[in-house]
């Protein structure tokens, strides 16, 4: 029997997600549910020193927002739980144990001082920052070199101490990534890992491996900064006994901006977001801007993400999560670094706005314009607004801009730029014109621009020349959809009204 795909994202709540993380999260998603299987989401929370306030709601948030929402979580618990590794701690200390009866680890008592030491004696040109392994190891204070009675008497007495993997040095660890095919590592150039610390917390690299055996994992898809952990997670599998079960790897390349991997200093410095969601630094105060309150779409952001890295071998770039999730594999998930283009990002964005109908993006559009202080009152009204306004939209926050003169009658009219070509007869055309939209019936875009093109060649006034000014009647400025259309939405007497406004403004 073949068993369920169960894949997993497993970030340590220590800030926002930035392009990468999101990318992971969604070639797991997207990975799970092209096999019918479960995207577990697990918070590996074990370093308690960095732990930050309101992270892990963040990711949750996050996921939500992208639509990439786990079958198994802190907040939607499943069979393997908990989901949180801090509420996990006892789980850990037994396997840890189990791997110093084996001979593949042994207890440390070394102390913060004696560790500064080590680190000061041991440091050569050739080796500046020492590390605790296989040439240093009998030097120390710890299971190998104490005796069994000392052991056991430090022990018993609380002494602090932690559990560290026992590498065999000039071993080599192969394992077959599923995106860069045969990786192999030397065992010497490994340090003996802590597995389990003083305040009997886990590492990271023991609890991914206990949690990804025993929440039955079947691929680990994480980032390439992973991949120089891989070897003391493959021994630990092996170690422990589990081999066969061990999950399938893949790691992921990275995000590239203008100068190597994309930073959050990228971001701030050429002024587009790296976060999924705007994320702040609760020490610092620091902003990071994300792409959500940029006014990127969901789907818009995971269409984006998608073919940052991979791609289904067409030409085709616009995706639904249902296609990407049909077409996905990892085989054609491309091993080199993927170059991110902001550009590129708003033009997905732009693209998604003009595929969805008015009505989807009416939630959005109307919380963007209540912020900016705009009653909407008639949703229908707005419907029609944003099916107008939407194909000149590339951020959603691009719709204040675009459409705030429907519903508020312009503050400022830019009479400067009508005032260069005024004269008498444009004066008594847009007189003229005022009192035949009057009568206009009925009144919509084609019948106002087949009227005002009618009566500007019987007054041999170039159409063209009357445009301008009219549209800055309208929405005060040379802004806008077309003219006619937005007369239309504008209603007649409010076309109206706007057109006397501004003629009285003018001599
Ligand atoms: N906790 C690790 C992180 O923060 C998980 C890495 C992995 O997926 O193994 O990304």
């Amino acid at each position: 029997m073949t068993k369920r795909t169960r894949v997993r994202f497993a970030p340590s709540p220590t800030g926002g997600l930035h392009l990468g993380g999101v990318r992971t999260v969604l070639y797991n998603y997207l990975f799970a549910k092209s096999q019918g299987g479960d995207f577990v989401l697990r918070i590996e929370d074990t370093d308690q020193t960095r732990f930050v306030q309101g992270a892990e709601e963040y990711i949750f948030n996050c996921l939500k927002w992208a639509g990439l929402e786990p079958d198994e979580s802190p907040l939607k618990e499943g069979p393997y739980g908990p989901y949180r590794q801090s509420e996990r701690k006892a789980i850990y200390r037994s396997y840890a144990e189990q791997l110093i009866k084996d001979g593949f680890a042994y207890y440390a008592f070394d102390t913060t001082e004696e560790l500064e030491k080590m680190r000061t004696d041991f440091k050569t040109e050739s080796n500046p920052s020492p590390q605790y392994d296989h040439t240093v190891r009998m030097k120390m204070r710890n299971s190998l070199t104490l005796s069994d009675a000392e052991v056991q008497e430090l022990l018993k007495n609380g002494t602090k101490h932690v559990i560290r993997i026992l590498l065999t040095p000039s071993e080599t660890v192969s394992f077959t990534d599923m995106i860069r095919g045969e990786v192999q590592f030397d065992t010497s150039v490994v340090d003996d890992k802590v597995l389990l610390k003083a305040d009997g917390m886990p590492t990271y690299h023991l609890a991914v491996v206990v949690d990804d055996y025993l929440m039955k994992i079947t691929h680990a898809f994480r980032g390439e900064e992973w991949l120089s952990s891989a070897p003391v997670h493959i021994l630990l599998w092996k170690y422990l006994g589990w081999e066969k079960d061990m999950p399938q790897w893949a790691h992921l390349p990275l995000i590239l901006g203008p100068n190597g991997k994309l930073s959050k200093r990228d971001g701030a410095k050429y002024g587009f977001p790296v976060f999924a969601m705007n994320w702040t630094d609760a020490k610092t105060g620091e902003l990071t801007e994300g792409f959500k309150e940029k006014g990127f779409l969901p789907e818009a952001f995971i269409n984006l993400l998608a073919l940052l890295g991979w791609n289904d071998g067409t030409e085709q770039e616009l995706f639904t999560k249902e296609e990407l999730i049909q077409k996905f594999s990892m085989d054609r998930v491309h091993s080199g670094g993927a170059k991110f283009d902001y550009e590129k990002a708003k033009w997905f964005n732009h693209e998604w706005i003009k595929s969805k109908d008015a009505k989807s993006l009416m939630p959005d559009i109307k919380s963007i314009l209540t912020n900016k202080g705009i009653n909407i009152t008639n949703e229908g009204f707005l419907e029609k607004v944003i099916h107008l306004v939407k194909d000149r939209c590339t951020l959603l926050s691009d719709f204040y801009e675009q459409c705030h003169f429907f519903f508020k009658a312009p503050e400022t009219i830019d009479t400067a730029s009508i005032l260069p070509k005024w004269n008498e007869s444009r004066r008594n055309f847009f007189k003229e014109l005022i009192s035949a939209y009057g009568k206009l019936d009925p009144w919509n875009a084609g019948s106002a621009e087949n009227l005002l093109k009618q009566m500007a060649a019987a007054s041999q006034i170039k159409p063209g020349d009357l445009m301008m000014p009219f549209r800055i009647m309208l929405v005060g400025g040379k802004f806008g959809p077309g003219v006619f259309e937005i007369a239309e939405i504008l209603g007649q007497r409010e076309t109206i009204a706007r057109m006397e406004k501004t003629l009285a403004l003018l001599p």
